[in-house]
Formats: structure tokens, C-alpha cells, sequence
């Protein structure tokens, strides 16, 4: 049986469609389905539109948060639920077209463990949006050493690879960059990202922004290695500068330099504040995951 996750948030203006169109193309292609669709915690009524599909169709599985948690805790959460001996996760929205799923499929069908959507083109979105995503997939990229720059979240995993991603202890995940690094027999399926059909993205430009830090963070140790970068870049000025006072000292020069003075407590001061914070930021992250806090918090199951 293929079980299909799908995180949904606020989804209730395309939720039933969404039902019907898979619903309809697996049923279609004689493949055995569940769907679990995991509410996360919508303030709409997404929820009351599960059970509806619920109630009639008996495949449609439904899982709602106490409150908002995210997309990846939804996900978890979703892959934990699955029953099939193959599991694909995907939006809500329609914009992961349901053909290539099928596609997904087959290529299961042929033995292929973990198979990845990669966006052919990224459908419509900003310049600033394109580029910021771009950056943020060069450093992930070096992280996880796996090219992400095309990576979604549309994906089928066999039932091991689940298994697998079920047992890393983290509590921050990331789905798209453990899925890749788990390993096992993958391939590549290419989807271009559809219009959105109804309502709009859940992503504002700050919860992106902090989604892209922590997973930059959780992936990489990079932004460390760079306090260890300007801390030997500044110790090669203070040697430069070391030796100009001295010698300025011994030839009787001494007085003058106050503007280097005030130039040099306000370059080193920024730079040491600036690795605090990102030493901060790294035990703030060892801090959330030592507390042991469930990834999130199941209040209605259907
Ligand atoms: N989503 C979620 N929790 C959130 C934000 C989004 O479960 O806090 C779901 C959403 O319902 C959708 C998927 O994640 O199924 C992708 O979100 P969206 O379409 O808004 O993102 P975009 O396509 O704009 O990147
Ligand atoms: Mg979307």
C-alpha cells in the first residue's frame, strides 16, 4: 500500500479537491492508498474537512496538532502514522502535480528506495524570493555535501528508508536533507511546481528566514568555522599593528593614532559580538534538543 502524507495548514479552501484529484488518479491506476492528511493545527476549518472526507472514503487518515507546530514536525508526524510498505509526502496545495506520484510509484515498483521530486522549474515566485532561496541552497548543498539547489519535500520513501528517518533521535528536522542522506537505492523523478489552485502560501518571508537559519545551523558548522576565521584575521592586524606602535613607541612617535584606536575597538568589538551570537545560536540549538521535548503534540486522530 502507498501512503501519501500531506501537511496541511490552513488548507481548507483546497483540501476536498485535493481528496478527490488523488483520490481519483490512484484509484484509477489500481494503487492500494491511504492518505493522512496532518492537520497543523489550522485555525480554519480544515480539520472538520478531513472528517468529512473521512466519513466518506474510508482510506483518508487524519491527524490534528494541538497548535501550529510547522511543516517538518508535520511530516514527522505523518511518516510516523504511515502504514504502507511505501510512503510519499506531499503539499496540500496541489503544486506537487499528482501524475509524477504515480511516477514515483513505478519507479518503487522497479526497486528504487527513495525517490526525489526535483523541480524542473520553481513555478512563480520573487526575484528576492528566487535568490535567497538560491543562497540558502549553495550552503545547504555544502552541508549535507548533496546538491539540493532543485531538492522539495515531494518525495516517496520505501518502508526501510522511513524506518530509518523514524529512528534519527534529533528533534529539528529537516526532511529534505535527510532523506538524501540516509542513503539507500535512490533516484530522480523532475515535476515542474504547479500554480497554487486556492487560497496562498503559508510561508511568510520571516518564518522562511527562520526556517532557513535553523536548518543551516542544524546542518552545518560552518558559521563556527568562520568566528575561528576572523579571530585569526584579526590576530594578523593586531601583529601588524603590534609592530607600527612599537616602532612608532621607540622612535618617540607615540602620541598620535587615537583614530586607529577608536577604528580598532569597534572592529574587533563588532566581530567578537557577532561570533558570540553565533556561538549563541549553536547552544541555544543544543539547549532545545537536550530538553527532550516531543516534536510535536497529537490532540485528535481519525
Ligand atoms: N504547511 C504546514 N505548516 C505550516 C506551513 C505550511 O503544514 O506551518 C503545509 C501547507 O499546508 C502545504 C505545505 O506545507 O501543504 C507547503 O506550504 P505552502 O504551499 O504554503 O508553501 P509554498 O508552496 O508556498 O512553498
Ligand atoms: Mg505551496
Amino acid at each position: 500500500m502507498l501512503s501519501v502524507v500531506i501537511p496541511a495548514y490552513n488548507e481548507e479552501e483546497i483540501l476536498p479537491r485535493t481528496v478527490e484529484v488523488l483520490g481519483g488518479i490512484l484509484t484509477a491506476e489500481k494503487i492500494p492508498y491511504e492518505l493522512i492528511f496532518v492537520d497543523d493545527g489550522s485555525k480554519d476549518r480544515t480539520w472538520e474537512e478531513i472528517l468529512e472526507a473521512h466519513e466518506k472514503n474510508e482510506n483518508i487518515h487524519g491527524v490534528h496538532f494541538s497548535r501550529n507546530f510547522g511543516k517538518e514536525p508535520a511530516i514527522a508526524a505523518g511518516l510516523a502514522e504511515a502504514v504502507g510498505a511505501c510512503v510519499a509526502v506531499m503539499d496540500c496545495d496541489l503544486q506537487h502535480p499528482p501524475a509524477t506520484l504515480v511516477e514515483m510509484y513505478r519507479k518503487w515498483e522497479e526497486g528504487y528506495e527513495v525517490v526525489e521530486g526535483v523541480k524542473r522549474t520553481r513555478g512563480r515566485e520573487s526575484g528576492a524570493h528566487r535568490a535567497a532561496a538560491g543562497l540558502f541552497y549553495k550552503i545547504m548543498s555544502r552541508a549535507v555535501k548533496i546538491d539540493m539547489s532543485r531538492a522539495s519535500d515531494f518525495k516517496l520513501l520505501d518502508r526501510r528508508a522511513v524506518n530509518s528517518i523514524l529512528d534519527m533521535p534529533e528533534r529539528n528536522t529537516f526532511f529534505r536533507a535527510m532523506s538524501s542522506w540516509i542513503g539507500y537505492k535512490q533516484t530522480q523523478v523532475e515535476f515542474d511546481v504547479q500554480e497554487r489552485e486556492a487560497g496562498s502560501s503559508k510561508w511568510s518571508t520571516w518564518k522562511l528566514i527562520k526556517y532557513a537559519v535553523g536548518n543551516i545551523v542544524g546542518y552545518s558548522t560552518a558559521p563556527m568555522q568562520l568566528v575561528t576565521g576572523a579571530g585569526i584575521a584579526v590576530f594578523f592586524l593586531a601583529v601588524i599593528m603590534g609592530i607600527q606602535t612599537l616602532v612608532r613607541y621607540f622612535t618617540g612617535h607615540a602620541v598620535e593614532g587615537f583614530t586607529t584606536v577608536i577604528l580598532l575597538i569597534l572592529l574587533i568589538g563588532s566581530i567578537i559580538m557577532i561570533s558570540l551570537g553565533i556561538i549563541g545560536y549553536y547552544i541555544a540549538r543544543i539547549y532545545e534538543e537536550t530538553k527532550g521535548r516531543p516534536k510535536y503534540i497529537v490532540s485528535k486522530r481519525v
